[in-house]
């Protein structure tokens, strides 16, 4: 049978399968069903006293800073515990930069000329919708495995004083799962750069999510950048949408005791205080870090068996045909796999037509664009294993297909 047959066969099946965004499955959502019955009636007072049902405490309920002060390596003062999503906060400092000097600043980022970030790729796609929103001019950084490319990174932070700030995805980034190595964390906070108010957004989503028994291992970017002179230089989010309930957790804010003043006094212009009967009962549900860990050992549990299925069908199907390649992550949420340059939009087309969809190519790409068309995100989390594994002999047959007749094409097999 040709590859095109097989096709026709897959398309007649009527798929209807999803692997484009990392969203958790309904089993991961119920490990945190307890959550729906906290803190309960009765229970609204926080450690202090304090009546979590009524305005107030911009920073954050301190015992759940107390919980995910270690587990974050973020000291308790420099830990902001906030509303439900850290992606706001993102955009949100990034509007407050624009508007407000950051400290060390000459000025506001809206009064230079043009504002520029570097982008470590392949990336988060809602980091580059951000930078896009408030016209941040994105320039794109290989990632070589274990972080960015840094002799790039330098060469163009000494250069440019308009590259006022990085994206990173350190632990288990997103797509490629990678972690930064300590000498990577350590010449991101020593660096010279050109402006004086440079920041790292230093996105830590996954500094929780192993798929094996081992942490990731991520050193510390707050003290890199003390010891290294630069304390100012990284802001660090985090949150709790991948451990708890995603548009129900809790996201958090750490950085220097300047950025963390900075940051407090523009939160207060925007709110009276965050959710704090939301971070209550977290506190109720985890009770200190190694709740939380266990908690993600059960996450795990859940989770390993879908991201070995991923790899046993890529493996099976495409190893050693030498037309790709995919990353074997250790933790986080997704498998980047990389076709022959020119043929991942025609994967996902392909695949789509047969009923799988598949996050845009180029989306992991400033701009949406991939120059060289190859990389597509897998999303492994939701679908069941059944699901995952039809939907990966699918995307394996898709890859197949569009190579072949990729070539067929480029090599002129076919006038
Ligand atoms: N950062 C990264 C790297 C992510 O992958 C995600 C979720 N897909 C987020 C942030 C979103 O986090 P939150 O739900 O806290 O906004």
């Amino acid at each position: 049978m040709t590859l095109r047959e097989e096709y026709a066969e897959l398309q007649a099946k009527g798929l209807k399968l999803d692997l484009t965004r990392g969203k958790p499955s309904p089993e991961q959502l119920d490990l945190s069903a307890g959550l729906l019955e906290l803190p309960g009636a009765a229970d609204f007072r926080a450690a202090d006293g304090t009546d979590t049902r009524n305005y107030g405490g911009l920073t954050g309920l301190p015992e759940l800073i107390e919980i995910f002060s270690p587990l974050l390596g973020i000291p308790q003062g420099q830990l902001l515990a906030l509303g439900n999503a850290s992606l706001q906060i993102m955009h949100d400092v990034i509007a407050n930069a624009l508007l407000s000097a950051v400290p060390g600043a000459p000025r506001r980022w809206v009064d230079e000329g043009e504002v520029v970030f570097l982008c470590p790729t392949p990336g988060y796609d809602r980091h580059f919708g951000v930078c896009e929103r408030f016209g941040i001019r994105m320039v794109p950084v290989a990632l070589t495995g274990h972080g960015p490319d840094m002799d790039e990174v330098e060469r163009l932070v000494a250069a440019d004083p308009r590259i006022k700030g990085m994206w990173c995805v350190p632990a288990y980034s997103n797509p490629t799962g990678e972690v930064y190595s300590a000498e990577t964390v350590r010449r991101l906070a020593a660096m010279p750069t050109a402006a004086p108010d440079f920041r790292i957004f230093w996105d830590n989503a996954y500094a929780l999510h192993d798929l094996t028994d081992r942490r990731a291992g991520l050193a510390s970017i707050l003290d890199a950048c003390a010891e290294a002179g630069n304390p100012d230089r990284a802001f660090v989010f985090a949150s709790t949408s991948k451990v708890t309930l995603a548009g129900s957790g809790v996201a958090f804010f750490g950085s220097s005791p300047a950025n963390v003043e900075w940051l407090k006094k523009l939160m207060a212009k925007q709110t009276i205080g965050p959710d704090k009967v939301n971070q209550l009962r977290h506190v109720r549900f985890f009770g200190d870090a190694d709740g939380v860990l266990a908690h993600m050992a059960k996450h795990r549990a859940l989770l390993a068996p879908r991201f070995a299925a991923v790899e046993h069908v890529l493996e099976r199907e495409l190893g050693g045909r030498g037309i790709a390649r995919w990353t074997r992550p250790e933790g986080g949420y997704f498998v980047s796999l990389e076709v022959p340059d020119g043929c991942a939009a025609e994967v996902v087309r392909l695949a789509k037509e047969a009923g799988v969809a598949l996050t845009p190519a180029g989306a992991a790409f400033p701009y949406g664009h991939d120059p060289r068309d190859h990389q597509i995100r897998l999303a492994p989390s939701y679908p069941t294993l059944t699901e995952l594994t039809e939907a990966m002999e699918a995307v394996a047959l898709c890859v197949r297909l569009a190579a072949e007749e990729h070539k067929v094409v480029t090599e002129g097999g076919v006038q």
